[in-house]
């Protein structure tokens, strides 16, 4: 059967990492979170102290980050190890959510990323979620989709993970956050988000994640099956 990339793009708190992840496991394709990537990044140089107008720091830095999506006996999904340590915890706090878009606007920190991303999907299989996946890392996948949903449902949906995280963040905060990130996203020179013109968008307001993984799947297996039919007909 034919294995082909998903790029699934979006703004923040859409839905994008949870819809990728189920769907992943449902065509046993490999799950990339490509902003737990940048989001490790941003919490390394956080903690060196290396701002991210600093480049000659940054770039030293990246020479000596290595990132993996390992296996941990505690969770079902392979999580971000930075170094051989897992950083999962310390990516998700307040403090690198704060920065991750100001990291994530330079240059550098984008090419090595990218690069790294673009390897692990080279011979497909791959459900990739994040903000320039269809448009920049894989502009030839198979199938790409655009998350939307309304602002007020994605603070919700955002406290709700938090809470879940036991992490303390006020609504206000997240709404403020929210629209930050999705401000410099798309206003960055490098790769800013936006909707791939091939892309299918999807507004995940009013549906449950079972909805939402049903959907992506249905049009994922189309072009699966249709690819297949193709190599037959080929062969
Ligand atoms: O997906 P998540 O919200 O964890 O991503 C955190 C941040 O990482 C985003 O707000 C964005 O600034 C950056 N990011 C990016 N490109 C990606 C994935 C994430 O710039 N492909």
């Amino acid at each position: 059967m034919k294995q082909i990339n998903i790029a699934i793009d979006g703004y923040s708190s859409c839905g994008k990492s949870t819809t990728a992840r189920f769907l992943a496991k449902s065509l046993a394709y490999v799950f990339i979170d490509s902003g737990a990537m940048y989001r490790a990044v941003t919490w390394y140089l956080q903690q060196a102290q290396i701002h991210y107008t600093d480049t000659p720091g940054i770039i030293k830095a990246l020479s000596e980050i290595h990132l993996a999506f390992l296996p941990v006996p505690e969770s079902e999904l392979p999580l971000i190890h930075l170094n051989g340590e897992c950083v999962e915890t310390y990516i998700r706090h307040p403090s690198v959510s704060n920065e991750v878009s100001e990291y994530s606007t330079v240059k550098e920190i984008r090419e090595v990323l990218v690069h790294q991303q673009q390897l692990i999907g080279k011979n497909g299989g791959v459900v990739m979620d994040g903000r320039d996946i269809g448009t920049v890392v894989f502009p030839e996948a198979e199938l790409k989709i655009f998350l939307t949903a309304d602002l007020d449902i994605r603070v919700k949906r955002r406290a709700l993970e938090l809470k879940a995280k036991a992490t303390e963040m006020s609504e206000a905060d997240i709404r403020a956050n929210l629209l930050h990130r999705d401000f410099v996203d798309m206003n960055r020179q490098e790769s800013p988000l936006r909707k791939a013109e091939d892309a299918i968008e999807i507004d995940t307001s009013h549906l449950i994640i079972e909805e939402q993984v049903l959907k992506v799947k249905a049009l994922a297996e189309k072009i699966i099956l249709a690819g297949s039919t193709e190599n037959l007909v080929n062969s």
